[in-house]
C-alpha cells in the first residue's frame, strides 16, 4: 500500500547540535529509518557538530543510544544500524569560536547535496552562518534548517531573517515547523485540491466555522523557565495552528509548486482579522491530583504567561466572510488530542420530522494520536421507527488503511529533511509568512499585556477555562469534546 520509495541524492548532511536533545529525539533516528528504507543512500553522510568533547566512536555511540530510545524495536535491525553508524562522524565544534572549522572544511565533499540542520538556539544562527560564509563551507547551493522558536515578535523575527539573508538567500532557507511534515495536514491539501466533491462546498456559504485544536496531557515541568519566556500563543498558535489555519483557508495554488502554495498561505495570514480582547481567553493550569500548578513549574508566583489560549478570528476575504475560525490550545488538558474540524451548514429546508435533532456534517482531520479523517453524515436510524435521522462517520484511519505498513509512513521530521536534500521548499516557512504571522500576533499579545490581563486558572484533566467554553456558547456553538 505505501508507495515505492525513491532515493534521494547522496548527500552531507551536517548537524549543529548533533548531540542535543532535538537531535536524539528527531534527527538522527529519523535519518535511520529513512536509511532503513532505502531512501537515504549508502554514499550519504552525517556529521554530528557540537561542543562536547567527543571522538566518533562516542558519537556513534549516543546516536546508537538515541536509535535504540527512539526507533521501535521491530524497525531496529542490527546489521542496518551498523551500517548507519559508519556514516556518520562527529566534530567538536565551537559556534562562538575557531574550534573545528577547518575539519568541517575538509570533511564536506565535493559534489554532493550539502545541508547543514541549525539545532542550536537561535542566538547562534548567525555566527554559524557567518562562519560557514568565512571558511568557504557553503556553497551557492548549499540549504540550512532552521528549527522554532523563529523570533520571538516581528522585530526579531526580521533581524533573525535579516541575519540568515546575509549569506543565504531564501531558496537555500529551510524554516521546519514540523506540523507541516505530518502526513494528514499533508492530506487536507490532498482532499481539498484532488477532490472534487468538497472544494464547491468550501466556502462561508456552506461552512458555520472551523475549530482547531491542539490538546496537550504534559505539563510544563522541567522546562517551565523557558516555556515562560513563550506561552501558548508564541509557542503553537503563531506558528503551527496559523500553518493549519492557512492550508484551510486558502485559495488553490495554481500548481503544487513551492511558491505558488506558500503565496496563497501568505494571503490568508495577510487577511486575518485582529483578534479583540473579548475573542481571546487564556488560562493556566493549577495544582491538582498531586502535581503542582503552571506557577510552580515555572518559578515564577506571579507569572502571567498562558498555558493555554482559546480565540476566535476571521479570515477577511470573499470566499471566508462570515465563517468563524476558533483556535485552542493547551497544557494538562483532558487528553493529548489535535484536530481540525471544519462543520459545515444545515441543509437549507428539513423535509424530515426530525425527533432527535438536526445534526451537522461534520469533517474532522485528526492530527494525533491516531492520524486520520472523519466525515459525520447523516443517515436514516436502521430498523422500524420512521424517518429518525442519525450521524455516523465515514472513517479512515491511516493506521487501518495501511495496516503494518503504517509504521513505514515517515514522521514529520523524517520526511521533512528528506525534502530539503531534494530541494523541495512547499513545507517550509517562507520568511514573509514568519513575519506576517508575527504582525498578526503582536498586537494581541501587546494587548493583553497593556491591559494587564491575568490568565484564569483550570483544573489539570479538564478542557479548559470556563469562559473558552463561553466563547463559542454565546455564538451559538459549542466546543468539540477533547477526547483520544
Ligand atoms: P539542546 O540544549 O538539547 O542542545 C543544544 C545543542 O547545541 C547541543 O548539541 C550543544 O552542544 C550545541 N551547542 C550549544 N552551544 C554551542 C556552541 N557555542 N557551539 C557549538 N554547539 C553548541 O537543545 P535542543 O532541545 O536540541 O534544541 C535545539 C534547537 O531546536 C533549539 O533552537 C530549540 O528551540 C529547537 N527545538 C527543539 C525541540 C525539541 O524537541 N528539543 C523542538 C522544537 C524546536
Amino acid at each position: 500500500m505505501v508507495s515505492r520509495v525513491i532515493p534521494v541524492d547522496a548527500f552531507d548532511l551536517v548537524i549543529f547540535g548533533g548531540t542535543g536533545d532535538l537531535a536524539k529525539r528527531k534527527i538522527l533516528p529519523g535519518l535511520y529509518r529513512r536509511f532503513l528504507q532505502g531512501q537515504m543512500t549508502e554514499d550519504s553522510r552525517i556529521i554530528g557538530a557540537a561542543r562536547a568533547d567527543l571522538d566518533d566512536a562516542g558519537f556513534r555511540q549516543m546516536v546508537a543510544e538515541a536509535i535504540e530510545e527512539f526507533v521501535p524495536e521491530n524497525r531496529r535491525d542490527a546489521a542496518v544500524i551498523a551500517a548507519f553508524l559508519e556514516k556518520i562522524s562527529y566534530i567538536s565544534i565551537d559556534a562562538l569560536g575557531v574550534t573545528g572549522w577547518d575539519r568541517l572544511k575538509a570533511a564536506v565533499r565535493p559534489d554532493m547535496v550539502r545541508a547543514f540542520y541549525f539545532s542550536v538556539a537561535p542566538s547562534l544562527f548567525g555566527d554559524i552562518a557567518e562562519r560557514l560564509h568565512t571558511h568557504g563551507i557553503a556553497h551557492a547551493e548549499s540549504r540550512i534548517v532552521v528549527e522554532k522558536p523563529f523570533g520571538r515578535d516581528l522585530a526579531s523575527a526580521k533581524a533573525l531573517n535579516a541575519v540568515l539573508a546575509k549569506h543565504f538567500n531564501e531558496a537555500q532557507i529551510y524554516r521546519i515547523d514540523h506540523y507541516l511534515g505530518k502526513e494528514t495536514v499533508q492530506n487536507l491539501m490532498a482532499v481539498r485540491f484532488a477532490n472534487i466533491l468538497f472544494e464547491p462546498l468550501w466556502k462561508a456559504e456552506y461552512v458555520d466555522h472551523v475549530q482547531i485544536t491542539v490538546a496537550e496531557t504534559v505539563s510544563v515541568e522541567g522546562r517551565g523557565a523557558y516555556y515562560d519566556k513563550s506561552g501558548a500563543m508564541r509557542d503553537m498558535v503563531q506558528n503551527h495552528m496559523m500553518q493549519l489555519l492557512c492550508l484551510i483557508a486558502m485559495e488553490p495554488p495554481y500548481h503544487f509548486d513551492p511558491d505558488a502554495v506558500r503565496d496563497e498561505k501568505l494571503k490568508v495570514i495577510r487577511a486575518l482579522s485582529p483578534v479583540q480582547p473579548d475573542d481571546i481567553v487564556r488560562g493556566q493550569y493549577r495544582a491538582g491530583n498531586g502535581e503542582g500548578g503552571y506557577l510552580e513549574h515555572c518559578e515564577d508566583a506571579n507569572s502571567k504567561t498562558e498555558s493555554y489560549i482559546a480565540l476566535k478570528t476571521t479570515v477577511s476575504n470573499w470566499r471566508w466572510q462570515g465563517t468563524p475560525f476558533y483556535l485552542r490550545t493547551g497544557k494538562r488538558l483532558r487528553a493529548r488530542a489535535s484536530e481540525i474540524a471544519i462543520t459545515f451548514k444545515q441543509p437549507p429546508h428539513a423535509i424530515f420530522d426530525n425527533e432527535s435533532g438536526w445534526h451537522e456534517n461534520v469533517l474532522v482531520i485528526r492530527l494525533q494520536p491516531d492520524e486520520g479523517m472523519n466525515l459525520m453524515v447523516m443517515i436514516k436510524e436502521p430498523g422500524p421507527g420512521g424517518m429518525r435521522m442519525m450521524q455516523v462517520p465515514l472513517d479512515m484511519s491511516f493506521a487501518e488503511a495501511l495496516g503494518d505498513e503504517a509504521e513505514d509512513v515517515p514522521d514529520a521530521y523524517e520526511r521533512l529533511i528528506m525534502d530539503v536534500i531534494r530541494g523541495n521548499q512547499t513545507l517550509f516557512m517562507r520568511g514573509d509568512e514568519v513575519e506576517s504571522a508575527w504582525a498578526w500576533t503582536d498586537p494581541i499579545i501587546q494587548g493583553w499585556e497593556a491591559r494587564g490581563d491575568k490568565p484564569q486558572a483550570y483544573d489539570a484533566g479538564s478542557s479548559g477555562p470556563e469562559d473558552a467554553l463561553m466563547l463559542m456558547h454565546r455564538d451559538g456553538r459549542r466546543w468539540r469534546e477533547i477526547k483520544k
